[in-house]
């Protein structure tokens, strides 16, 4: 044994204790934009206030969030995914959108079409029928099987729909490219998918119009601004809703640890191990109701976890050199 450690042992004696960390309770921090769109507000509205008059069925998810869902099913509101279900003789279309030829399908059946098309979707449909009438060929930046993206395309004789570099490689060449989005695309993606295209062909006349809506990149600019300030993120979406994932995937660029739920119930206690800050975001879709309701049990989690940190501990380690 080393001699100078001897003469200290023989001087000296050292209790040493595991410090009881006192971790102030994590603070929570809401995006600057976040949570319901007013075209889902009002879609929402609409098929409330219309089954007040009569029973009416949305044909396919009039948001993509079952807390919703079940909320208008408790209203009387009917939701299916087949025209050939529809039991009653008014049909909602829903937020995203559908094609003439899907509503013509409504219509010859004898059924009563109620729009709840959000305008900013319309738009978007404006735009590509106009490029199509000036000679464009379509492309939508957007996800193939999306309802959104259906209902802008099945009225097109041709048209692409794109969404990675794999997918512009395989365009062909035309004179001439119109380019739109799914309205909730991330900008930066879209305009990153635009630049590509102008590359691929550099000699065909592109026209880029934004379509993507300002709700959406309100949401997404407030969550990169989110992630970037927090120790975990927790974000609000039904499991398949197209904006929420979005939200996770730029999350995730700056933060890495982000939690997809989809109410209260679903956080976990664990997520907040010595965390000083939680950003709290939400998709389209997500009612206040439910970010409120996520943001009371984040308060209480913060006061369990200082209450567990405060404590005594039952049996503090001590190592005593002699
Ligand atoms: S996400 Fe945008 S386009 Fe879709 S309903 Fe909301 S505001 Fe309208």
């Amino acid at each position: 044994m080393n001699a100078s450690l001897n003469a200290v042992k023989s001087t000296r004696s050292y209790t040493l204790y595991c410090k009881v960390k006192t971790t102030p309770r994590f603070r929570i921090i809401r995006a600057a934009h976040l949570g319901m769109c007013f075209g889902v507000r009002d879609a929402i509205s609409l098929a409330l206030d219309k089954t007040q008059g009569e029973p009416i069925t949305i044909l396919g998810e009039l948001v993509h969030n079952p807390i919703v869902l079940d909320h208008l099913r408790s209203q009387g509101v009917q939701i299916e995914h087949q025209l050939t279900n529809v039991r009653t003789s008014t049909v909602m279309i829903t937020a995203h959108g559908a094609s003439e030829k899907t509503m013509s399908a409504v219509r010859e059946r004898g059924l009563n079409v109620v729009e709840a098309t959000c305008p900013l979707v319309h738009h978007a449909h404006r735009v590509v029928s106009q490029m199509v009438r000036d000679g464009y060929h379509p492309v939508i930046i957007g996800k193939r099987d999306h309802v959104e993206v259906r209902g802008m395309t099945e009225d097109l004789t041709e048209f692409d729909v794109v969404l990675s570099e794999a997918d512009i490689s395989a365009l062909q060449e035309r004179p001439k490219f119109g380019i739109a989005a799914q309205t909730t695309q991330p900008i930066h993606w879209v305009r990153y998918l635009v630049g590509l295209i102008c590359i691929r062909f550099p000699n065909a006349q592109i026209r880029f119009v934004d379509t993507v809506c300002q709700p959406t990149k309100q949401r997404q600019t407030a969550a990169m601004d989110l992630a970037q300030n927090s120790d975990v993120v927790i974000i609000i979406g039904g499991a398949n809703s197209n904006n929420t994932r979005e939200l996770v995937k730029t999350s995730l660029e700056f933060c890495d640890r982000v939690h997809h739920i989809q109410s209260p119930d679903d956080l976990c206690e664990d997520w907040f191990d010595g965390v000083e800050t939680v950003g709290l975001t939400a998709g389209t879709s997500t009612p206040d109701w439910i970010v409120d309701a996520v943001e009371t049990r984040l308060k209480e989690l913060a006061e369990a976890s200082e209450r567990k940190e405060a404590s005594p501990r039952a049996a503090p380690p001590a190592w005593t050199i002699w």
